[in-house]
């Protein structure tokens, strides 16, 4: 029971402070090129918090995943853009 961190983090330090498990490591680039969960220790908050500290400060959606490496903030969870419609701008974009 695990979360990981991915590439799209963006090393802002955030989450590091409030991991009750001290499971979370800095980015060391460049083995470590962004922040890493430390499986052994991550006890998904279970027992400290009600929902998981990285994910609640996060602010990279899919930047944390669970052990089946679904996004935790999933797209549109924290911009409120629908993820049709950010797909919609992004096509529009390429085409210009
Ligand atoms: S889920 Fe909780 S214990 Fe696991 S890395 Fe995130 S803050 Fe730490
Ligand atoms: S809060 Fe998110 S983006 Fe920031 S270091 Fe942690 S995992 Fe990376």
């Amino acid at each position: 029971m695990a979360l990981e961190i991915i590439e799209s983090c963006v090393n802002c330090w955030a989450c590091l402070p409030l991991c009750p498990s001290r499971a979370i490591h800095e980015a060391r680039p460049p083995q470590f090129p962004h922040f890493l969960i430390d499986a052994d220790k991550c006890t998904e908050c279970v027992g400290d918090f009600a929902d998981p500290q990285c994910v609640a400060i996060c602010p990279i959606e899919g930047a944390i995943v669970d052990e089946l490496g679904v996004a935790m903030n999933p797209p549109g969870s924290l911009t409120g853009i629908p993820p049709e419609r950010w797909a919609a701008a992004q096509a529009e974009i390429a085409a210009r």
